[in-house]
């Protein structure tokens, strides 16, 4: 609704009965429990308490932005923000569409169906999906504890959905086309993180997996040198089951092997052939949408929209 046709109806209030107001308070109070996507940007917004720009809490209200939302001014920077600034929903238009998208995204509908759904443009379409996404790349597992597993996997690599081709592709190397690393490791409780790598080095490898192992755990791998000299290098001691040379199930002790990791990047790769194809940079994004899926715990669309306002 313009502002000027609000005014209008907000006028056209005074001329009401009695009863005619108390209607129109029990619709307004059936409209506002509907209302899922009102109801979380209103409890966000009483939990503003600093400056998305310099972390200051003497905030003073500052009017409302055009699409109506809080806008708040920073005492000691004096800069102005609205409620969404500094989220990944910030300049995100038309808010009574964003569950029924999340819904999209919790059934890994193409963009083309979710834009036809909700009468949205291709081009909002993907930018919504990568907006939604972030958070769940974000708050990825920082630690994994108990019985680890970690393993590499390879996909094409691919600049689609980039604006530009970079100058230098990775190099290929003997005819083959060139593969980008991906490095996953989860634990037995279900926290699963992932990493795309540049090279597939040790060094690499060694940056995302060290601050992933806590003491106390077993890492169970292949066979790759990389993995025995991290575990050497670390400041702690922890178990490492390198599972090399052994029978058909690859399994020590019954319990120490990278099969549920093998399980998990097979259901990925499964999931991932309905995209035809992935731009690298998005990768990590379509790793986390897939974790983020599987977790039924967050398998839910206010779930999804509270994630994208931390
Ligand atoms: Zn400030």
């Amino acid at each position: 609704m313009s502002k000027v046709t609000f005014t209008v109806f907000q006028q056209s209030i005074e001329d009401l009965s009695y009863i005619e107001l108390k209607r129109l308070n029990h619709q307004i109070d059936v409209q506002l429990s509907k209302n899922e996507v009102g109801q979380v940007l209103a409890k966000h917004e009483n939990d503003i308490s600093k400056c998305p720009h310099c972390g200051n809490c003497t905030l003073s209200r500052w009017g409302s932005t055009n699409q109506g939302k809080q806008r708040y001014r920073c005492k000691n920077c004096s800069k102005t923000f609205s409620t969404l600034t500094g989220t990944n929903l910030f300049r995100m238009k038309k808010p009574d569409k964003w569950l029924k998208y999340i819904e999209c995204l919790c059934l890994s509908s193409s963009l083309r169906y979710a834009a036809n759904l909700l009468n949205i443009n291709l081009k909002t379409a993907f930018r919504w999906r990568h907006r939604l996404l972030k958070s769940p790349c974000a708050h990825k597992p920082t630690e994994l504890v108990g019985i680890i597993e970690a393993d590499e996997t390879f996909v094409p690599e691919s600049f689609k959905g980039s604006k530009k081709m970079p100058r230098e592709s990775r190099k290929r190397g003997g005819g083959n086309p060139p593969k980008v690393p991906i490095l996953l490791a989860l634990d037995r409780n279900g926290a699963v993180s992932h990493y795309v790598l540049n090279q597939d080095t040790k060094e690499e490898l060694s940056l995302a997996l060290k601050p992933l192992l806590t003491p106390d755990s077993v890492l169970c791998t292949d066979g790759n040198l990389s993995y025995k000299s991290i575990v050497q290098e670390l400041d702690f001691s922890i178990d490492h089951k390198r599972l090399i040379g052994l029978d058909k199930q690859k399994v020590i002790d019954k319990i120490y092997h990278i099969q549920t990791l093998n399980n998990f990047m097979m259901r990925w790769k499964t999931w991932m052939k309905r995209f035809f194809g992935v731009g690298t940079g998005y990768m990590e994004h379509y790793i986390a949408w897939f974790i983020f899926m599987e977790n039924k715990e967050s398998y839910k669309n206010k779930v999804w929209l509270n994630e994208a306002l931390e």
